[in-house]
């Protein structure tokens, strides 16, 4: 399989040809074509596969017509650590760079003044630590009621620290039509329900 191959916005195939990437790593070749159609995927991966650009660049271009409104994401990635999801605020930055795409990165640590402001003003996607994003949404300063596409990222990670109870509380707030991109490196028990009760058929893909 060639990026080219694959359906994604000309732009985001040009950034990833600026980024130095050849071909496109198994999770990628597998995942994409899935996530592209609107079928929900449930992609376990360790980090290193290249699994955060096989949600990435699906989401980049199926949001690439359209328009953010104010305080209502249209799609939103959860990661388990500031750490992590900041890394893929960065690599967002890097993929969407020829979009007019916004993004808000929702992590502890920063000021909700100016999260507020990016969030007042409407983005495209939201990238957050769970109990951040409940924070924001407890100060009434968000709806997830207009989330198209959301992302779990690390769900195992997710598991250890104990944000099941908050994976599933943000699943409840966002529109049961929603596309889910979920994925782990292990299919603990927990995980393996939780995937069953949010992901609506999903397409199994494992690297
Ligand atoms: P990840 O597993 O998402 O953390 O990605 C691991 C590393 O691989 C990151 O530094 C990416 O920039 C890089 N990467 C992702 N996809 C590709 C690709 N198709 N070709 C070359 N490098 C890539």
């Amino acid at each position: 399989t060639k990026f080219s191959d694959l359906d994604l916005d000309p732009k985001v195939l040009q950034a990833v040809a600026e980024a130095g990437y050849e071909t496109p790593t198994p999770i990628q070749a597998q995942a994409i074509p899935h996530a592209l159609v609107g079928r929900d995927v449930l992609g376990i991966a360790q980090t290193g596969t290249g699994k955060t650009a096989s949600f990435t660049l699906p989401m980049i271009t199926m949001l690439s017509k359209g328009r953010a409104r104010a305080r209502m994401p249209r799609s939103l990635v959860l990661a388990p650590t500031r750490e992590l999801a900041a890394q893929v605020a960065e690599n967002f930055e890097i993929y969407s760079k020829h979009t007019k795409l916004t993004m808000a990165l929702l992590i502890g640590g920063t000021s909700f003044k100016d999260q507020d402001r990016l969030i007042d003003r409407g983005v495209d996607v939201l990238i957050a630590t769970p109990g951040r994003l409940l924070d924001h949404f407890e100060r009434g300063k968000l709806m997830l009621t207009g989330v198209q596409i959301m992302v779990v990222d690390e769900a195992d990670r997710m598991l250890d620290m104990g944000f099941i109870p908050d994976i599933e509380r943000i699943f409840k707030l966002t529109p049961f039509t929603r596309q889910t991109l979920f994925f782990s490196a292990t299919m603990a028990p927990e995980i393996t329900r939780i995937t069953q009760e949010f992901l609506s058929n999903p397409e199994r893909v494992e690297v």
